[in-house]
């Protein structure tokens, strides 16, 4: 049997400061080494000052994914030499003297799985380590502090995901959840990282390290299992060990032997003191907490008819879900879940895309309105969502700008049906006994208008002249 465990480390990327120092939470548009200072540098004389929103946010998390909430946690120091570490130590949470981790156990359904959360503690992120040259002959190894001391949450989940498809759907649903909880961006370069173990009948258990994105996870697991696989079918032994994931060749390689606990000679950090999250502001947390995504599907089924598999996908990304709850009357609901899911979709699949379109709530409220009272086809009104999101402007002005009005004056009509039945002479006698030939001829004059002529006026028109 397979059994794989996981560390994901979260960074919360919505914040303005470390997380223990008042500079940027952003490192990502610094020039390296420049949002650095004494504390998160870690020199002599200096204390950590904790940033309080971290811890917020670090229990919101805890509460989302249903773990207990201790009324009193405390910091530990983590004893380790290496370069991305400047104070030689990390100031992270630890479980071994009773619960002082934001979160405690929980549990999370992922499908008809239920996998168990075993802890969530908030830690800072070491910086970074640059490789110049090509990973096996690294000539000069740089460093950059910018990202030392930003808030990171750490989610360590019992073995209990049993193959990488189970991996991937828990991945989905944790980022889409912290993504709604708005504290953090999962799609930002190295927001989201993880470690992972993996067994197979009942072997040792060897942990994968290293993994700098969701998507290499799923692949580090599956290529950790074959590896293992093969060795036990010839009988070799698989050995308890560390090894890295080589993002360049999409392998796991054997690095250093493990390290215990023990080696890192954990103790409590004694420059910051405990803190006490009481029920009172527990309770207080639990009421600004957004709308869970389940909760506004279940919203999305019932208040507006919404098609289940609709509101699924309307649900999940917080990006939809606002732009559909801001725009929508519930007269025009299923209007505007239709733009969205079947269009707006394709248009922005990116965070860049997301970022550059112009689209607002306004703009999606009077295309759905346009498309009910018949003033634009869906077709028409596909072509003006494109426009709008690239240059923000009125509805009304890209429908005059591109043309794209209904076609809905009765002569206007009338004349393109007749030019239609004079072009298919067949058709037209073929139609007075078949209405499935009325529908073509319908999409004859849609061809003409651009898809812009009135679609119920037109077959009206049409079995009137016909009839
Ligand atoms: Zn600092």
């Amino acid at each position: 049997m397979t059994k794989i465990g996981l560390e994901i480390h979260c960074q919360l990327t919505k914040l303005e400061s470390k997380l223990f120092c008042s500079c940027k939470a952003n490192y990502r548009e610094n020039k390296p080494n420049s949002n650095v200072c004494p504390i998160c540098m870690g020199l002599p004389g200096t204390l950590p000052r904790l940033n309080k929103k971290a811890v917020e946010k670090a229990t919101l998390i805890a509460m989302a994914l249903n773990c207990s909430t201790p009324e009193k946690i405390a910091f530990f120091r983590k004893n380790y030499f290496y370069p991305d570490l400047p104070k030689n130590f990390q100031i992270t949470q630890l479980n071994i003297y009773g619960d002082t981790s934001v979160g405690g156990t929980g549990e999370i359904m992922v499908g008809d799985k239920k996998i168990r959360i075993t802890r969530i503690q908030l830690e800072e992120d070491p910086g970074r380590l640059i490789y110049e040259g090509s990973s096996s002959k690294n000539q000069i190894t740089l460093v950059d502090y910018n990202r030392a001391g930003t808030p990171l949450v750490e989610i360590v989940t019992e073995p209990d995901f049993e193959n990488p498809k189970q991996v991937r759907e828990f991945l989905k649903i944790l980022s889409d959840l912290l993504e709604n909880l708005n504290v953090s961006d999962p799609s930002l370069e190295g927001a989201m990282r993880a470690d992972a173990n993996v067994s197979i009948e009942g072997g040792n258990k060897v942990e994968i390290k290293n993994i700098n994105s969701f998507h290499d996870l799923e692949k580090a697991v599956h290529f950790e299992i074959t590896r293992q696989e093969s060795l036990y079918s010839r009988d070799i032994p698989i050995a308890l060990e560390t090894r890295h994931w080589d993002d360049q060749r999409k392998i796991t390689i054997s690095s250093r032997s493990k390290e215990e606990d023990l080696d890192y000679r954990y103790f409590l950090e004694g420059d910051i003191p405990w803190v006490r999250i009481g029920k009172d502001i527990q309770e207080k947390l639990k009421s600004e907490m957004p709308e869970s995504i389940m909760s506004k599907k279940e919203r999305y089924v019932t208040k507006y008819n919404i098609p289940e598999q609709v509101a699924d996908v309307l649900s999940s990304d917080k990006y939809y879900s606002d732009l559909f709850d801001k725009s929508n009357d519930e007269q025009n609901a299923k209007e505007i879940a239709n733009i969205i899911t079947t269009d707006l979709m394709g248009l922005v699949d990116t965070r860049e895309k997301r970022e550059q379109s112009k689209l607002t709530s306004s703009h999606l409220r009077d295309l759905a309105d346009s498309i009910q009272s018949e003033k634009l086809t869906r077709n028409s009104a596909k072509n003006a969502l494109y426009e709008i999101v690239k240059s923000g402007k009125d509805l009304s002005e890209i429908i005059s700008q591109l043309d794209l009005g209904n076609v809905s004056d009765e002569n206007e009509l009338l004349q393109i049906i007749q030019q239609v039945l004079s072009e298919e002479p067949q058709a037209a006698e073929e139609a007075k006994s078949n209405p499935q030939t009325i529908n073509f001829l319908v999409g004859k004059v849609m061809q003409k208008t651009k898809g812009k002529a009135d679609p119920k006026l037109t077959l009206e028109l049409f079995k009137k002249k016909l009839g």
